[in-house]
């Protein structure tokens, strides 16, 4: 069965001249992946509503980026960027819908989201589009959700929207010391593993199993996966050694984990040239290819 991709050319529409999160990178993973044919059925999101960011956010946030009233020297304030963001979440409450409904499912969109916290836009991420898909499972479900956060970087605001969450947990394996200088200690429901600069791949492998192993201790019914790929070798911004192998056998491991509703959202990775494989290897891992 292909997977199900969630992407509009709409998350193309929009770019900061020079900014590493450009449209350059989500058009390279599309592109990489229709050419792989039957092996993935794209669909198209809509944005999502206001109360559902709310579900994460604070009035006062959705309220400064519909209006543009904000400044962050890293997350550049664009006309328009409220629906892209509120899009780029409606592609990833898609995922979760697709997740509950059985199959494996991942949002191909930008802004990323992960950076994000509950009043505070930041790292290239205006709403956190996975803490939003998470509240949304608890809100409206009794499932228990956990995170499982790829990406280099921390997700200090996804941390800091789940912290205490009974039916969830938030797991992240990431490079320590980087931006957002957050993510060195696990404490309650949120399990941190944090990876030298300079680390070789195994060390990173050892830490990602760990981390798999603290989700299933949890024993989940839907799993949520923050993907970014800027763990790669070659990423201009991190100093981590993946390379496409490592990125199969992370799909791999998930696939044979205990818990079977997976849902997968793209959050960084800035090496345009290596995005469209290393991103292709981690769903072929994922869905058992
Ligand atoms: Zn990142």
């Amino acid at each position: 069965m292909p997977l199900k991709v969630i992407y509009s050319e709409r998350f193309l529409e929009y770019k900061e001249d020079g900014h590493p999160e450009s449209p350059g990178r989500i058009k390279a993973i599309e592109s990489f992946l229709r050419n792989k044919k039957n092996s993935f059925e794209f669909i198209s999101p809509s944005a999502c509503d206001e109360k559902d960011l709310l579900l994460a956010h604070t009035e006062e946030l959705v309220r400064k980026v519909k209006e543009n009233s904000f400044f962050d020297p890293d997350t550049p304030n664009i006309p328009g960027i409220y629906f892209y963001a509120s899009l780029s979440c409606g592609a990833a409450l898609e995922a979760v819908r697709i997740a509950l409904a059985g199959e494996t499912s991942f949002a191909l969109s930008r802004p990323p989201g992960h950076h994000a916290g509950k009043n505070t836009l930041g790292g290239f991420c205006y709403f956190n589009n996975m803490a939003v898909a998470v509240k949304k499972i608890l809100h409206e479900t009794g499932l228990r959700a956990a995170v499982l956060d790829i990406d280099g970087h921390h997700g200090n605001g996804t941390e800091e929207i789940l912290k205490g969450e009974e039916r969830a947990v938030y797991a992240s394996i990431h490079q320590y010391p980087a931006f957002p200088g957050t993510g060195s200690v696990s404490f309650g429901n949120c399990y941190n593993f944090p990876v030298f600069p300079g680390s070789d791949s195994k060390k990173y492998m050892d830490k990602f199993a760990d981390a798999v192993a603290a989700i299933e201790d949890f024993c989940p019914d839907v799993l949520g996966i923050s993907a970014g790929f800027d763990t790669n070798m070659d990423d201009p911004l991190l100093d981590l050694n993946l390379e496409d192998v490592h990125f199969y056998r992370m799909g791999r491991m998930v696939s044979k984990a205990s818990v079977k509703k997976v849902f997968v959202l793209l959050e960084g990775g800035y090496n345009i040239k290596t995005l469209g494989n290393a991103c292709f290897c981690f769903l072929n891992g994922l869905s058992g290819r």
